[in-house]
């Protein structure tokens, strides 16, 4: 049965859920999920209770590593790893793998979370922040930057999810490119290919909390000088196919059911278009609306994160309330930021951003 998000009724109705993270997923990949819990394919055996190392669970992490190949149409180069941990995890592992500690690596400072990779890696080698938007909150993408020739890999987040920021155009470079991918990935049609590492946390786009999506160039490992521990060396899990320890089976399982409905729904490609509507739709909602404006430059708009704020702010614990009682949940904005936040990741219907718009509308008719 493939019973789509829209039609989900929590207790009090319908449920739109703009969460920032960890977000909606397929509501066909909830049941699917949920049915393997009590009986895996027919084992009579729940996923829970089976065997890294069985043939019906290599079956899902060869699967799933198939499916991120497709969707990504990545070359032989560009090895797909399922890792533990989130994408903080990956702030540290990234340049203990990647940068000797006499060498630099050159990083974009868009928000909090480039921060923290920028701290992380200064205790493995050197850090040239090359551009940087805090000066503002964020509220934009540096366009002017130069990267030193040298520098061993150039840092980019290519979503920031706490301001609603994203990079439209991909730096051009020709120093190794490494992305913080974990509120896009699966988003949009990038050139994975031009990246040598890509690293997304699983539960903004992808599945649920608790893994890593890690894609590499397998020609930029063993090139640093230090020792790195078994568990944090990139090659050795490429050698164990991520099972290099027991990986975290359940989430890889609902990565898979995810990408297997990405894959129906026509891929990235698809889903790009669909995430373009429902971007288009809420931004213009903000534009035209006499309460509420964006928080961010316009050409630098998330289609993944809508921040905005209104215009009176006393009127933003009374929308909030109207929201809710229409079942629209998880649009409170970052404290940083404050305001909104609405997440449209994929598997956001366009008819909760319809709700959206239609409660700031009518929203507007009783207080403008
Ligand atoms: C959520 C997020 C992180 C942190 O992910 P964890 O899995 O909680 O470590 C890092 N980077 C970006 C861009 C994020 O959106």
């Amino acid at each position: 049965m493939n019973v789509s998000n829209s039609s989900f009724r929590g207790l009090g109705g319908q449920i739109h859920n703009f969460n920032a993270g960890p977000s909606i997923l397929p509501r066909s990949v909830f049941e699917e999920a949920s049915k393997a819990v009590l009986n895996f394919n027919d084992t009579g055996l729940s996923i829970l209770e089976i065997g890294h190392r069985t043939p019906i669970f290599q079956a899902v992490m060869d699967e799933t590593i198939a499916l991120v190949k497709e969707l990504m149409l990545l070359d032989d180069e560009h090895e797909v790893l399922f890792l533990h941990g989130g994408a903080s995890t990956q702030f540290m592992q990234v340049p203990m793998n990647l940068l000797d500690d006499k060498e630099t690596a050159a990083f974009t400072d868009t928000g909090v979370w480039s921060t923290k990779a920028i701290k992380e890696a200064k205790l493995f080698g050197k850090v040239e922040i090359v551009c940087s938007s805090k000066e503002s909150n964020f509220t934009y993408i540096p366009k002017d930057f130069a990267v030193p020739n040298d520098a061993k890999y150039l840092h980019i987040t290519t979503n920031n999810t706490i301001y609603g920021t994203q990079w439209q155009k991909i730096p051009k470079t020709s120093n190794s490119l490494v992305a913080d991918m974990s509120s896009d990935i699966f988003s949009r049609v990038l050139e994975f290919n031009s990246f040598d590492l890509i690293y997304a946390g699983a539960q903004k786009n992808m599945g649920p909390a608790g893994v890593n999506l890690v894609v590499v160039n397998k020609n930029i490992l063993g090139k640093v000088k230090r020792a790195i521990p078994t568990i944090m060396d990139y090659r050795n899990h490429i050698k164990e196919g991520s099972m290099l320890n027991t990986p975290p089976v359940f989430a890889v399982y609902v990565c898979m059911l995810t990408l297997r409905w990405l894959k129906a729904q026509g891929g990235v490609a698809a889903i790009e278009k669909l995430n373009n509507e429902k971007a288009a739709l809420l931004y213009a909602a903000i534009d035209e609306s006499p309460l509420f404006t964006g928080t961010v430059n316009k050409e630098d708009r998330s289609k993944m994160n809508v921040c905005f704020v209104m215009n009176d702010a006393s009127l933003e614990a009374p929308f909030l309330q109207f929201t809710k009682e229409q079942g629209i949940v998880g649009i409170k904005g970052h404290r940083l930021v404050g305001g909104f936040r609405a997440s449209l990741y994929n598997a956001l219907p366009i008819s909760s951003v319809q709700v959206l718009k239609q409660a700031m509308h009518e929203f507007a008719l009783q207080y403008a």
